[in-house]
């Protein structure tokens, strides 16, 4: 008899009749539903122990790619996406706290970043439900701290708030390139946002990590999302996972400052052709916009240099940066 298959769509409706790990169970209390998508779903939840919020996501084992997983150490074979955040440890990118599973699921247990969008103003104190399990209601509600809700709220930001959000995720990109690890799903969604703009990166599932001293490798599949794909990816070639995260973060860069993707269809976004871009743009965010969407990979920018544009630096006077 084989198990029966996993649905398209996994939510924390899930959790309603399914028997939790007894230590999680014991330790943290669930809260509302953050996010759901193929894969499984994020819930927020407060741990019992410290009465710490986390973040909790439930990662359903079957949707796991064969390329997904990766032994570690001391947990032995577990998905891509707990290996990269226990390894690395970056202001700029959500902490791992503990990781457990059952016959179904894993539950990656992570810091709980941000400030929930589209909340109610009283919806903090209830964001973590005292109840075991999502209530309900509370599965209705979407409280997502992310960067997508963070724009929508506030239809484009300002040119200093788009540079520190900007000049934050280019940060953790760099370290995490300079690690070998290649996120290759950067986009709004996948950022975490609190209410004075500092920004982690979390969803590391399509992230691939590479021999440093070596070349970067070719890739023909692509794990992304279609908006944020550059153009060598859009027309189906082999891909270096580097440059592409670059492009990606170019298509940030617009839709921070424009509230909008620079490319008008996939057509467009294989030849550059960008869109004649709304809000301010200032002379150099326009040059490090053209750097990022440049088509030819060898001639955009690099991570190195995307780091160093003026554009970019500028959000760190006054402020500290983090030492790598
Ligand atoms: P998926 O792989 O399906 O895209 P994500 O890991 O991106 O799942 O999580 C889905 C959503 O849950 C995110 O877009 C974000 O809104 C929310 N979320 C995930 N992790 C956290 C976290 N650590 N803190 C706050 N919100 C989170
Ligand atoms: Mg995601
Ligand atoms: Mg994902």
């Amino acid at each position: 008899l084989s198990a029966p298959l996993p649905p398209q769509t996994v939510s924390a409706r899930h959790l309603a009749d399914h028997p939790l790990h007894p230590i999680f169970a014991r330790n943290y209390s669930l809260g509302d539903e953050l996010g759901s998508g193929g894969f499984g779903f994020v819930v927020s939840a407060r741990s019992v122990v410290d009465d710490k919020p986390v973040a909790v996501k439930f990662i359903w084992k079957e949707k796991v790619p064969a390329h997904g997983w990766v032994r570690d150490p001391q947990l032995g074979v577990i998905p891509m996406e707990a290996f990269v955040l226990k390894v690395v440890d970056h202001p700029g990118v959500v902490k791992f706290i503990e990781l457990f599973d059952d016959h179904q699921f894993f539950y990656l247990v992570m810091e709980l970043h941000g400030s929930p969008w589209n909340a109610q103003p009283s919806k903090a104190e209830t964001l973590v439900a005292q109840s075991p399990r999502p209530g309900p209601a509370a599965m209705e509600r979407r409280s997502s701290c992310d960067l997508f809700e963070c724009i929508e709220q506030h239809s484009r930001l300002n040119e200093e708030q788009a540079r520190w959000v900007f000049a934050q995720v280019v940060e953790a990109v760099w370290h995490l390139d300079r690690m070998g690890i290649c996120h290759r799903d950067i986009k709004d969604e996948n950022c975490v946002v609190d209410a004075d703009f500092n920004v982690k990166l979390i969803d590391f599932g399509s992230a691939v990590i590479t021999d440093v001293r070596k070349p970067p490798p070719y890739f023909n599949r692509f794990f992304g999302t279609m908006t944020f794909a550059s153009s060598e990816i859009l027309q189906g070639k082999p891909y270096r996972a580097p440059q592409a995260e670059v492009w990606s973060l170019g298509v940030l860069l617009s839709i921070l400052i424009s509230g909008e993707c620079p490319f008008t269809d996939p057509t467009a976004a294989i030849k550059g052709r960008i869109s004649k871009p709304k809000g301010a743009w200032s002379p150099d965010a326009l040059n490090l916009l053209l750097g990022c969407l440049e088509v030819d990979p060898d001639k955009r920018a690099t991570i190195g240099q995307v780091r160093d544009h003026p554009w970019v630096r500028r959000a760190w006077r006054g402020r500290k940066q983090p030492q790598s």
